[in-house]
């Protein structure tokens, strides 16, 4: 445990409000609260992840380039075992598993889903399309992982830490091989591609 080092970094165990009067909570009180915030949004990157096991082949299917969709495969095995590995950190913090529908993932996962209609199949702007969507989804996972492990290690829970920042490492994995992946091929492509349905309204 280094709670006496984390706290000192996270304004979110201050038992002081705005106002710097006491807030009334105990310190005891605040890290049972903070728990609690913490497996909800266990709850809210577990009904994503899940989402997104469904998701990612569709994505695959719709990809023009076997690179990009070859990513998308791969991502989606890891998302698999992502989904497993919070179900062990659940375990770790004495809870079953339970989704909680995430809004924003719902709605990056609707963006995608308009980018796919939106694009003609085979075409390299089909997978600038993809790539852009998928990384706003991947920055999301960022987000909430980084957050995630600041977290559990602020309520003293350093194993699961280190569990969700492997989760954390294949995020940013992820992401950067789709910027990749849009720098040594798609993009240039996509520049001098001509539209089929005419001119852009
Ligand atoms: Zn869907
Ligand atoms: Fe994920
Ligand atoms: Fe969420
Ligand atoms: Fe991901």
């Amino acid at each position: 445990m280094e709670r006496g080092k984390s706290s000192k970094n996270q304004g979110a165990t201050k038992s002081t409000n705005k106002s710097g009067k006491s807030s009334g909570v105990s310190k005891k009180e605040n890290q049972s609260l903070l728990r609690k915030f913490f497996v909800e949004e266990l709850q809210d990157i577990y009904w994503a992840e899940k989402h997104l096991v469904k998701e990612l082949p569709k994505m695959q299917k719709a990809a023009t380039t076997d690179e990009l969709a070859d990513a998308f495969g791969d991502h989606q095995a890891a998302t698999e075992e992502q989904v497993t590995r919070l179900e062990e950190v659940f375990k770790m913090m004495g809870e079953t598993p339970k989704a909680k529908k995430c809004e924003a993932m719902e709605g990056l996962v609707k963006e995608a889903h308009g980018v796919i209609e939106d694009t003609e199949e085979q075409t390299a702007t089909r997978d600038v399309a993809l790539i852009m969507a998928a990384q706003k989804v991947e920055h999301y996972e960022i987000a909430t992982y980084g957050s995630l492990v600041q977290l559990a290690k602020t309520i003293g829970m350093n194993d699961v830490a280190d569990v969700l920042a492997e989760t954390l490492r294949e995020e940013k994995e992820a992401d950067e091989l789709l910027t990749s992946i849009a720098e040594n091929s798609v993009n240039e492509e996509g520049a001098t591609e001509e539209g089929t349905e005419g001119e852009d309204e």
